[in-house]
C-alpha cells in the first residue's frame, strides 16, 4: 500500500517535471495580458473588448469616445442626426433643433466661409456690393457671385425693384447664419450694424 502512493507521488513528480518547461514557455512567449487604447471607431462609444492573440495571449482594448471631427476626446459627445459621427460641443451643428457634422449641414445648406461672411454682411444691413466688399474684404466681383449663390439658395431676397433693389435675409438665411455662425465666428456674432462713412451707392 505504502509502495503504491509512493510510486504514484514519483510519477506525478515526474509529469510535473516534464510539464515545466512547456509552462515556463507559454508564459515566456506569450503576452498574457495586454491592455491597448484605442480611438472608439466613428459611431461606436466607450467600451471594451477582450481578445486572444494566437499564442493566447489576452488583449484588452479599451476604446476611448473621441469626437468623429476633431478627434479630441469628448466627455458628452453628440450624434449626427443624419450620418451617426460623433461629434463633440465644438463641432455640432444645430439646425432646426437638431444637430449635425459640418459635412451633413453643408449638405442641407452649403455655406462657405466666405458665403457666411457675405450672407452676414448683408444681414448687418450693408446694401450695397462695395460696402459688403469692404466690409468681408472679398473682391466686388466675388460678392456679386456670391450674392446670386445666396438667392439660388433661397438665403436672401430681393426687395425693391432696378436701382433700388436691396437684398434682406429669408427665414431660411437667418437660421443658416445663426447655425453657421458657430463656427466661422466662434458663436460669438455681434449683430451690431455697422456705421459706414460711406454713402451706400444701391447700383454698385
Ligand atoms: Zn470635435
Ligand atoms: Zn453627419
Amino acid at each position: 500500500m505504502e509502495e503504491r502512493i509512493i510510486d504514484l507521488l514519483r510519477r506525478l513528480a515526474q509529469k510535473i517535471s516534464e510539464l515545466k518547461p512547456k509552462i515556463d514557455e507559454m508564459i515566456e512567449g506569450s503576452i498574457i495580458f495586454e491592455e491597448t487604447k484605442v480611438p472608439a471607431r466613428q459611431g461606436e462609444f466607450e467600451g471594451k473588448t477582450y481578445s486572444y492573440l494566437p499564442n493566447g495571449g489576452l488583449v484588452k482594448e479599451i476604446r476611448i469616445s473621441v469626437c468623429d471631427e476633431c478627434g479630441r476626446k469628448g466627455e458628452e459627445l453628440d450624434i449626427c442626426s443624419k450620418c451617426g459621427k460623433k461629434v463633440c460641443i465644438n463641432c455640432s451643428l444645430i439646425f432646426r433643433n437638431k444637430i449635425y457634422c459640418k459635412e451633413c449641414m453643408s449638405q442641407i445648406i452649403p455655406l462657405e466661409k466666405e458665403d457666411y461672411e457675405v450672407l452676414k454682411a448683408i444681414y448687418e444691413g450693408n446694401e450695397s456690393l462695395i460696402k459688403i466688399s469692404r466690409v468681408t474684404k472679398i473682391n466686388k466681383e466675388k460678392v456679386r457671385e456670391i450674392r446670386r449663390n445666396l438667392l439660388e439658395l433661397g438665403l436672401i431676397e430681393k426687395k425693391g425693384v432696378l436701382f433700388f433693389a436691396t437684398y434682406e435675409l429669408t427665414e431660411l438665411g437667418e437660421e443658416a447664419l445663426e447655425t453657421y455662425s458657430k463656427i466661422y465666428d466662434r458663436g460669438s456674432v455681434s449683430w451690431n450694424k455697422e456705421l459706414s462713412p460711406y454713402f451706400p451707392l444701391p447700383w454698385f
